[in-house]
């Protein structure tokens, strides 16, 4: 086949966009993947012992109503509704997330700090200027916030200092708090559901991957092309060398590898647009799953973890989120937790046994005893070359570089590093970049989510 259109990456962008194609009565298109299965970031791999796990706990919640209608096609009533228990580990207590809202919880010369800081920046350093996230979170909650949980916790998990990164991108993404109600959730604490997702959905089946794979039958037979990477792309020619030394040619193309790979990979591109994708950060991630012969000895979804020795930023109790991701689905006899650790040039990787080092800190927090070590049935580590797409301070500039020069050669460049964009960066928008693509394609229809 040839000519067409043509998508490089079977990842929720990829998907979303093949399934809208179908939906629009297209059908020459052609799905070329690398590895052997769908999901990209959004997969989830079965080990050896029975024992599911994904890149990272990925939670479903959504404000399009075409994402939540496509997740009743593909998953039905196949889904577990999971009200959020998402808490901060601060030294030796819980503090539920998010922190800003629940510092009753805090020992009380931390919530001192934290109190004072707020009041004195949202009142008589009111009109302090910001220029970067780092200024923004002082600015927004003062020092002692900034000091005890906002400036640990984000290096962990961007791996970025944070006055490398933006702050446009932060919206409803960080819960800012007034400094009235800070006083009085402090003095007369309540618990505050802040945030999209205070109520989540996980595939029953499979984990994260079962829905992804949910939606090849809606595609048709044998769309997806596996163990086929794109090595180079020739944009005069219109044409993808592949690794096993085949081409295809295509007329449009829908690329969702990460910027940065994208544009190493063309032929002729100039140096300006070489340079502006070097200009954009992100972080890589190695997740340790640990699976455990004994029931879940806490309700709780997951935990943050802003102590710089701990070498994970979150753990996610998985079990928690269905059964089914446990030998035979017995959450009676078996738990599993995930943890994640991003690091990058800038936070480098502790060195020695990551496995182990992980274990240790799992023991360190408390989260396991002792008594559970000989009841580890299994480790499983999982890496991501790219895990987050950093909204650095010069991102924006660079993108629209890199775009201006790709799309009058036919190529979309989509989804989470393929528009590089952390905050159109969950499943569901990725799956909205890949749907709104093809109706532009259709009937030039604007791309809202992507140009949001
Ligand atoms: C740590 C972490 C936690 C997350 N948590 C959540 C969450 O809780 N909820 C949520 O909704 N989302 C979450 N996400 C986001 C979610 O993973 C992404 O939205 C989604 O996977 C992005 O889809 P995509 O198709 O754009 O890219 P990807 O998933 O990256 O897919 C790209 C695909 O391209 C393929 N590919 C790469 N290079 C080549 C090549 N050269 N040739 C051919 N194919 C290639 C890859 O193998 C991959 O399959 C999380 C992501 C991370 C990293």
């Amino acid at each position: 086949m040839s000519g067409g259109t043509v998508i490089l990456g079977a990842g929720p962008t990829g998907l979303g966009a093949a399934y809208r194609l179908r939906e629009r009565g297209e059908n020459d298109f052609e799905i070329f993947e690398r590895s052997g299965q769908v999901g990209g970031l959004a997969t989830s791999f079965t080990d050896p012992k029975g024992w599911t796990w994904d890149v990272s706990g990925h939670i479903i919640f959504s404000g399009y109503k075409y994402f939540n209608d496509f997740l009743g096609r593909v998953l039905g009533d196949r889904i577990r509704w999971i009200d959020r228990e998402s808490w901060i580990k601060f030294e030796d207590r819980y503090v539920r997330y998010p922190f800003q809202n629940h510092l009753s919880s805090l020992p009380e010369q931390a919530m001192l700090e934290c109190l004072v800081g707020l009041v004195e920046s949202q009142t008589i350093d009111r009109d302090r200027a910001f220029r970067n996230f780092e200024e923004w979170v002082l600015a927004k909650f003062g020092s002692g916030v900034a000091k005890h949980f906002m400036n640990p916790y984000n290096f962990k998990v961007w791996a970025t200092p944070l006055s490398e990164m933006g702050y446009y991108w932060i919206a409803e993404r960080v819960s800012v708090v007034d400094w009235r109600k800070a006083i009085q959730t402090t003095l007369l604490p309540q618990n505050t559901d802040w945030g999209p997702n205070a109520k989540f959905g996980y595939p029953l089946h499979g984990g994260t991957l079962g829905l992804w794979k949910g939606v090849l039958p809606f595609l048709g037979d044998d769309r997806v092309r596996y163990h086929k990477r794109a090595i180079s792309i020739d944009e005069e020619k219109r044409e993808i060398a592949f690794s096993d030394g085949t081409t295809r040619s295509y007329e449009r193309l829908l690329s969702t590898l990460p910027l940065d790979a994208l544009v190493a990979r063309l032929c002729h591109a100039p140096e300006k647009v070489r340079a502006a994708a070097e200009k954009l950060l992100f972080n890589r991630l190695f997740s340790v799953g640990v699976g455990l012969r004994r029931p879940s000895p806490s309700d709780k979804n997951w935990i943050y973890f802003p102590n710089p020795k701990t070498p994970f930023y979150r753990m996610t109790y998985l079990s928690n989120y269905s059964p089914e991701i446990v030998p035979g689905g017995d959450t009676s006899k078996y738990f599993s937790v995930l943890t994640e650790t991003s690091y990058s040039k800038f936070k480098p990787l502790p060195e020695g046994d990551f496995g182990k080092a992980v274990v240790d800190g799992l023991l360190a927090e408390g989260i396991l005893q002792p008594s559970d070590l000989p009841l580890i049935e299994t480790i499983f580590l999982i890496h991501a070359g790219h895990s987050y797409p950093i909204p650095s301070v010069d991102r924006n500039p660079a993108l629209e570089t890199i775009h201006a020069y790709l799309e009058p050669r036919g190529i979309f460049s989509r989804g989470r590093f393929g528009s590089w964009k952390y905050e159109i960066g969950n499943q569901d928008h990725s799956l909205m970049q890949g749907v709104e693509l093809v109706d532009r394609w259709i009937d030039g229809r604007e791309e809202k989510v992507f140009r949001s």
